[in-house]
């Protein structure tokens, strides 16, 4: 757990606007692979992410949070058009992008980028930066020579880095320093909308504060969406408008940060929050720890995916999947208790 302190305001967008994207009951089950002698028996599946809805606002930024395997990768990658959906929509500007070709999709993906948590790996490790910057300029076809230069000098300077660092090779390059020209790399065709999946959770706290405050100014500068993925609590209150929380392939509640902060409704997020500590009460909360592990998402539990560990859980939590509904105004949860 990191120590990012919260921001006076969470809240640096202003008041919105119309959703840039939608998403509409999103599903992605993934076959699971079988031995020979499996495979005349019935064919299982990873439930990944199981009729997941949200909607991100022009210029917010969305915190997608949840343990390891929750499915948050799998819904950022999935809404990008990267891995097909088994089923569900996600509208863009009018289009249900699940819906198109890969040849259609062409023209999205200079308008939707994904940031990893490590961005060494995306970096050609044989090439000048100069060189790499302007890959993806040539993709799409953008401009002549003298105009990828000048665009990669620009995109240097946006992101920190200087002039210079044109010439050099990724390895010359510390951990902060690489998570900038992976931002630079995805911000030089001037994206509409990012997903970063655990942009810092590979740096120290320090340079993860350097990288958070970067990313707000990039935000209002360049008028960017943001699903920022995260598993960090201190992290996403830092950086997002709103917050979903996700557990076994679902979202279990949805706020604005402020909101999730001070009223924590279900119970997995209750757990979740209680482990992170709290200013305003010197720092102690009382800490819930759930029992047992989170179960397999390839046999998910039925009824509530939580009640194997929910405190509360009752035998209808057993049989009964809970909706994700608005229970406050802006305020959703999927608990059959609330
Ligand atoms: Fe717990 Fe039941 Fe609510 Fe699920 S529906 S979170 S098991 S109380």
């Amino acid at each position: 757990m990191t120590s990012v302190q919260p921001h006076a305001s969470t809240t640096s967008v202003p008041p919105h606007q119309s959703p840039l994207l939608q998403v509409k009951g999103l599903t992605k089950q993934f076959p699971v692979h079988r031995p020979f002698e499996q495979l005349l028996g019935p064919r299982q599946y990873v439930h990944a992410v199981t009729d997941v809805s949200f909607e991100l606002k022009e210029g917010e930024t969305y915190g997608l949070v949840g343990e390891s395997g929750s499915g948050k990768s799998t819904t950022g990658r999935t809404l990008l058009g990267l891995t097909p959906a088994t089923s569900g929509e996600v509208w863009y500007e009018g289009k249900d992008i699940t819906k198109l070709s890969n040849r259609e999709l062409r023209w999205l993906r200079k308008q939707m980028q994904l940031v990893f948590q490590d961005p060494f790996s995306s970096l050609n490790p044989r090439k000048r930066i100069g060189s790499i910057l302007e890959e993806p300029l040539l993709i799409h076809g953008v401009a002549n020579h003298s105009k990828r230069q000048e665009l990669a000098f620009a995109i240097l300077e946006a992101v920190g880095l200087q002039p210079e660092h044109y010439f050099r090779y990724p390895h010359e390059f510390s951990g902060g320093q690489r998570q900038r020209l992976g931002l630079a790399r995805t911000l030089i065709l001037d994206p509409k909308l990012l997903v970063l999946d655990e942009p810092v959770s590979a740096l120290d706290v320090s340079i993860q504060s350097q990288i958070l405050n970067m990313l707000k100014q990039l935000q209002q500068e360049r008028k960017l969406t943001m699903l920022f993925i995260t598993h960090d609590i201190s992290v996403v209150r830092y950086i997002s408008d709103r917050i979903g929380i996700m557990y076994l392939g679902r979202i279990v509640e949805e706020a604005s940060t402020d909101e999730l902060f001070q009223h924590q409704r279900h119970p997995y997020t209750r757990a979740l929050f209680s482990a992170v500590p709290d200013a305003a009460h010197s720092g102690r909360r009382d800490r819930i720890v759930l029992r047992g592990e989170v179960p397999s998402p390839v046999s998910p539990p039925s009824g509530c995916a939580f009640h194997t560990r929910c405190p509360l859980a009752t035998e209808r939590c057993k049989q009964e999947v809970p909706v994700l509904r608005e229970i406050a105004s802006g305020h959703k949860a999927a608990c059959l208790l609330i």
